[in-house]
């Protein structure tokens, strides 16, 4: 899945609108029909049907026909336009540069502002390995009867950037936020390597204190990183700070099982370090024997829980619930272990699946893009440029 921002310029304002129209639509149908998009973007059948054609033209939306009737669906790309549009609408961002990154849930591309300054754009993707896991398992759901990727994906946003805003105002070494809209986060570019990358440190062992450290102050303000390995740790280039990124699974120290993501948070460093830099200590953090939030103030003054304080920003319990319950279930990230050096693991898609229900197909996967941005392509351009 690429970006193309060339579509951020030529769009027209009906576009625009159908667009919009089928994002709304696509709240409560899995498939959008037709009358309902003329009715929500207030646009005759006529327009619509334009409009409607080459937005799927652009894969923006796709046309699918199902057992009852044909309608639309919003692409990947079609909610990557309209949250990338929203950015640059504010001036948070105004040009995409290239793709760095490919998780399993997020795609990562550097990105400017109209000073050219670099961020960092995630897109979240939740639901583009499997969705077939989670037609079974979807007690969690309540109400909400289809998972979408919509929803999931931007859940996960919406964690992320809760908790990144927390943590950087309060002094954790992670990168600063600077907005976010649907699924995706806008944040500062650090230069760094993921310590996966780095084949040697001056000192293994101030660096795993200063990871160890971290797990404990993180600990200490009521929190657990709950995926802290040599991926989401980056090394800066220029002073070798480690800085910790990727949040959509921390968990509070009050959670059920906060002993154990804690733990494997620990154990990841140690077996890390082991293996790498053949590194060992026999000092490691314990869960039972951490001083907890509110029991005096620590060196760094972590005596306030920034579990509460995520949960009063406004992202609410229920959403964390629902998210949880997603990545325990589906995600390779959640329950079984974090991602580790062996990516495998992903389910086959082998096409036998019905499809369709969930309005969730799997050429949601690997939807094609014809135009792939080099570097810095505007996104508000004059319309004269190079239209492809
Ligand atoms: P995922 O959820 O897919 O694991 P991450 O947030 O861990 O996504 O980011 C994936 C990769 O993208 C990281 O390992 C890192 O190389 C790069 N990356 C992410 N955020 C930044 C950033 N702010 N600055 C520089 N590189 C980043
Ligand atoms: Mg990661």
């Amino acid at each position: 899945m690429k970006l193309d921002a060339t579509d951020l310029r030529y769009i027209t304002s009906d576009e625009f609108r159908v667009l919009t129209a089928v994002e709304m639509g696509s709240k409560n149908h899995e498939l959008v029909p037709t009358p309902l998009i003329c009715q929500i973007s207030g646009l005759r059948n006529g327009g619509v049907n334009k409009n409607i054609g080459s937005l799927a033209q652009r894969n923006l939306v796709a046309r699918v026909q199902n057992a009852k009737y044909d309608g639309y669906r919003l692409t990947y790309g079609g909610y990557d336009y309209l949250a990338m549009r929203a950015l640059s609408k504010r001036d948070s961002m105004y040009s995409v540069g290239n793709q760095i990154g490919v998780g399993k849930e997020s795609d990562i591309y550097i990105v400017a502002d109209s000073e050219g300054k670099e961020m960092v754009l995630k897109l979240h993707r939740l639901g583009r390995i499997s969705f077939r896991a989670i037609k079974e398992k979807r007690d969690y759901l309540g109400k909400r009867k289809s998972a979408s990727w919509m929803y999931m994906s931007r859940l996960a946003a919406e964690k992320e950037w809760a908790f990144m805003s927390v943590l950087h105002e309060h002094g954790f070494p992670v990168p600063k936020p600077v907005d976010h809209a649907r699924h995706c986060i806008l944040m500062e570019f650090i230069d760094a390597y993921p310590l996966r990358q780095v084949a040697d440190v001056p000192s293994p062992g101030k660096l795993y204190s200063e990871l160890m450290d971290l797990i404990v102050r993180f600990a200490r303000a009521g929190l657990i990183h709950g995926d802290f390995n040599e991926f989401n740790i980056l090394i800066r280039r220029e002073t070798g700070e480690p800085i910790v990124i990727d949040f959509p699974q921390m968990v509070s120290t009050s959670h059920l099982n906060a002993e154990m993501y804690f733990n494997r948070d620990v154990q990841c460093i140690r077996k890390y370090f082991r293996k790498r830099f053949r590194y060992e200590s026999s000092i490691y953090p314990k869960f039972s024997s951490l001083r907890k939030a509110g029991e005096g103030r620590g060196e760094e003054g972590e005596d306030f829980r920034l579990d509460v304080v995520v949960s009063a920003s406004g992202f609410k319990q229920k959403d964390q619930e629902v998210l949880e319950g997603y990545m325990n279930n589906v995600s390779p990230q959640g329950g079984g272990g974090s991602d580790e050096e062996d990516e495998e693991g992903e389910e086959e898609e082998d096409g036998s699946d019905e499809g369709g229900e969930d309005g969730i197909e799997e050429e949601d996967i690997e939807e094609p893009a014809e135009n792939e941005p080099e570097h810095h392509d505007t996104l508000h351009g004059p319309p004269d440029e190079d239209a492809v």
